[in-house]
């Protein structure tokens, strides 16, 4: 139990950020110091230099000013150093032979590097010393060839520990209340993620209400709450429909059922004649095709809609087109209806062959149930850039604006109080909704234009396929 709990605190992402934060601070203090200690270092060895060359300019002069008096050079050279003892300086005196002829003060029992004398003019270090070979000119370098000035090295390192160890307390501190630091800025970056989970987590298909607050601060978090609160509303207003439509595919399905029922019950009531029983039957037969064409529609409105497998064959519009064309031409002149055709050839997209002409079909079938005798059906297929558009219009009852949005909604149907034989024209407002699915599974687009009393156009457009 405890191991899981400490198992899934390691997970939070509160955890991650502080354990983030620590070793950020980590690596800022310890490259800081070391970048710090080097500079220091760096800065002191200067100084170390610059003063060893001004003590060699000082002990040149000196020599030169007082020479050949060699007491009162050397009672220089020792005050000199004596004056700069805290540094631990020292001064040798070559001659000819590179002997040493004198030695400064000795260092506190501390012995003076022993490297032979080499008179290069350049600064070097050497057995814990820094020190400057010189040779010596004017007159005094008659009697002697240089001299060896030099100062402790162990005194600029111990400059550089005390200094290295006060930083590395200082940045303790730090390192000691990162994590704290760590963890404030973790649980606040992370407390609108926890609000977000535990109001997620109340949230139900049957109560999509509550919504998460936005601060209006404009980061990322209140843009993440925007995107969610958004999200929840599609879905919210996606179930609303659902159960619309469930409901609407409920009493849609109840009718042809009552009607069956209704209809065996009253000729199962008393004997009737062979006529009347198949009278009933006939009746009863009807009602089944409507009920079988109702869950057809359905299911394959579902399908659809959920893109099940739907196979994209290569399709010839235009083929398509004249295949409705001839199934319904001679319905149209029976009801002295004007139905032309006009369409180019080729014209190749992507779907389903027979879901297509059911999409054509219906176009067609309703411009021929809402125009009235002598009126106008075309049907025209032209190719536009890279997409196909198919126009069905007529010149029928059209339908109102306020209508034309809602026309592609499941169940829907318009006001018919301007369409004569209302009753008889049947259909459930499922119609153009399965067009608009099968249009937009193909990647294509559906619309009506459409003026009351007029006529309606009703606009599909296809991606079209180049001829291979
Ligand atoms: P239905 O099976 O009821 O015809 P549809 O989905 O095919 O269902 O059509 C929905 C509604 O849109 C119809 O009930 C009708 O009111 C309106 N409609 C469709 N096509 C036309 C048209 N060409 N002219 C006028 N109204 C139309």
């Amino acid at each position: 139990m405890f191991l899981f709990r400490i198992n899934s605190l390691f997970k939070t992402l509160r955890f991650r950020l502080m354990l983030w934060n620590i070793s950020v601070v980590l690596i800022s203090v310890v490259l800081t110091l070391i970048a710090l200690r080097t500079s220091f270092r760096v800065t002191l060895l200067r100084e170390t230099d610059q003063l060893l060359r001004e003590d060699a300019i000082e002990i040149e002069l000196a020599a030169n000013a007082m020479h050949p008096d060699l007491n009162a050079i050397r009672a220089e050279i020792e005050r000199h150093t004596a004056s700069h003892k805290h540094r631990g300086l020292f001064v040798q005196l070559y001659d000819k032979n590179k002997k040493p002829f004198f030695s400064s003060l000795d260092l506190e029992g501390i012995p003076l590097p022993i490297n032979p004398v080499r008179i290069s003019n350049t600064l070097q270090t050497s057995e814990g010393f820094r020190f400057l070979d010189k040779s010596l000119q004017g007159k005094v370098a008659k009697d002697f060839l240089g001299f060896r000035v030099g100062s402790r090295m162990d005194l600029v390192e111990e400059d550089v520990e005390s200094l290295s160890w006060l930083m590395l307390a200082s940045m303790g501190f730090v390192v000691l209340i990162a994590p704290v630091g760590g963890y404030i800025l973790a649980v606040q970056a992370t407390k609108p993620i926890a609000d977000i989970i535990n109001t997620t987590s109340r949230l139900r298909p049957q109560n999509l209400t509550e919504r998460f607050i936005i601060k209006g601060t404009g980061d990322e978090l209140d843009r993440l709450t925007l995107t969610i609160n958004s999200f929840l509303d599609r879905i919210a207003a996606f179930i609303q429909k659902k159960r619309e439509f469930v409901a609407n595919a409920a009493h849609e399905l109840r009718s042809p059922l009552t009607a069956i029922g209704a209809a065996s019950e009253l000729a199962l009531a008393r004997d009737r004649t062979p006529e009347e029983y198949r009278e009933t039957l006939g009746e009863i037969s009807d009602k089944c095709d409507h009920f079988r064409l109702l869950i057809n529609q359905l299911l394959l409105l579902a399908e659809t809609e959920a893109g099940a497998n739907i196979p994209h064959h290569v399709i010839q519009m235009d083929c398509i087109i004249e295949k409705s064309y001839d199934m319904f031409k001679d319905v149209a002149s029976q009801q002295h209806i004007h139905f032309k055709l006009d369409s180019t050839s080729p014209a190749l997209v992507l779907g389903e062959a027979r879901q297509i002409q059911q999409v054509v079909n219906n176009l067609i079938d309703n411009a021929l149930k809402f125009t009235p005798e002598g009126g106008t059906i075309v049907v025209e297929l032209y190719k536009e850039a890279s997409k196909i558009v198919l126009n069905v219009s007529d010149t029928g009852v059209g339908i109102s604006k306020e209508d034309q949005s809602k026309v592609f909604d499941r169940f829907f149907q318009a006001d018919r109080s301007h369409t004569k034989n209302a009753e008889a024209l049947g259909g459930n407002g499922l119609g153009l909704s399965i067009c608009k699915a099968i249009v937009e599974s193909m990647g294509g687009t559906i619309s009506v234009t459409s003026t009351l009393e007029k006529g309606s156009t009703f606009t599909i457009t296809l991606p079209l396929v180049a001829p291979v």
